[in-house]
């Protein structure tokens, strides 16, 4: 089985990822169905699973239109609030996709209380390509150089999110939701002045845009490398804060990283 993986984009910064083995394909946050469509026509594909990492309504809003359309399964957040779920998922539940490949559950509550993301690992019967490194779908959790809003959870559980994705095997492609990249990276680099892999990174990226091209997937090594959500415990990172007034001279990771968020969402 040899998968792709494409991202199909929605609205005006979304994609929606599809993962496919060339027959059915897995579409993970289908906040619209008629792209989706397109994608499937386009490429002669089923669509056997889609996947939702939380409720907001430009990562759901095509469940049901695609429920109606086509024999799919829905797998996504515990809580009976998001209409068309069958499968509901928590921490640690295994699923199998397109025959076989397994995907963990990791609750990462923050930028909302349901978010969940799902990760992928290479495992022997799925030696092909696109599965040989570990692959990770968050949502609004975890962006390139950067991460969600806290909109119902606090910084505490955010922190604590972003950490168990940052303990993710180093190879890890993260498949985020949204092209936030460029803009993330003048906070990055506004926040880690002296970090030059930050700066090697906008020029990247920056080409990347100019070509029309996505800037994902990332993965978890460049994350902790430009991600100043990421590199909290790095005494110049907080140091720099302080020194700015967004933090006091003593202070923990946790406290480094609520300071980063605060000052990224008045920018
Ligand atoms: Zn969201």
């Amino acid at each position: 089985m040899t998968l792709s993986v494409y991202p199909i984009p929605a609205f005006n910064d979304n994609y929606i990822w599809a993962i496919h083995d060339g027959t059915q394909c897995v579409v993970v946050d289908p906040g619209d169905a008629a792209p989706v469509r397109d994608f499937l026509q386009q490429h002669s594909l089923g669509l056997s699973t889609i996947l939702i990492t939380h409720h907001h309504p430009d990562h759901t809003g095509g469940l049901k239109a695609l429920l109606t359309d086509y024999d799919a399964e829905a797998f996504g957040p515990q809580g009976d609030h998001i209409a068309g779920i069958q499968h509901p998922l928590g921490e640690n539940d295994e699923i199998v996709v397109l025959g076989s490949l397994r995907m963990r559950v990791l609750e990462v509550p923050g930028h909302t209380l349901d978010h969940i993301a799902f990760y992928a690992a290479p495992t022997p019967t799925t030696p092909d390509a696109a599965t040989a490194q570990p692959m990770l779908f968050c949502g609004d959790t975890l962006f390139a150089a950067g991460c969600g809003r806290i909109f119902e959870g606090n910084a505490e559980m955010m922190y604590q999110s972003l950490q168990k994705l940052a303990r993710l095997p180093k190879d890890t492609l993260i498949y985020c939701a949204h092209e936030y990249t460029l803009n993330n990276l003048r906070f990055a680099a506004m926040a880690e002045p002296g970090n030059n892999a930050i700066t090697e990174r906008v020029k990247n990226e920056s080409a990347k845009r100019q070509r029309d091209e996505p800037t994902l997937p990332s993965n978890i090594d460049l994350e902790l490398r430009t991600n100043p959500f990421l590199r909290c415990h790095i005494e110049s990172l907080g140091n720099h804060l302080a020194a700015n007034n967004k933090l006091s001279v003593s202070h923990s990771d946790q406290q480094v990283f609520a300071a980063l968020r605060n000052w990224k969402d008045s920018v």
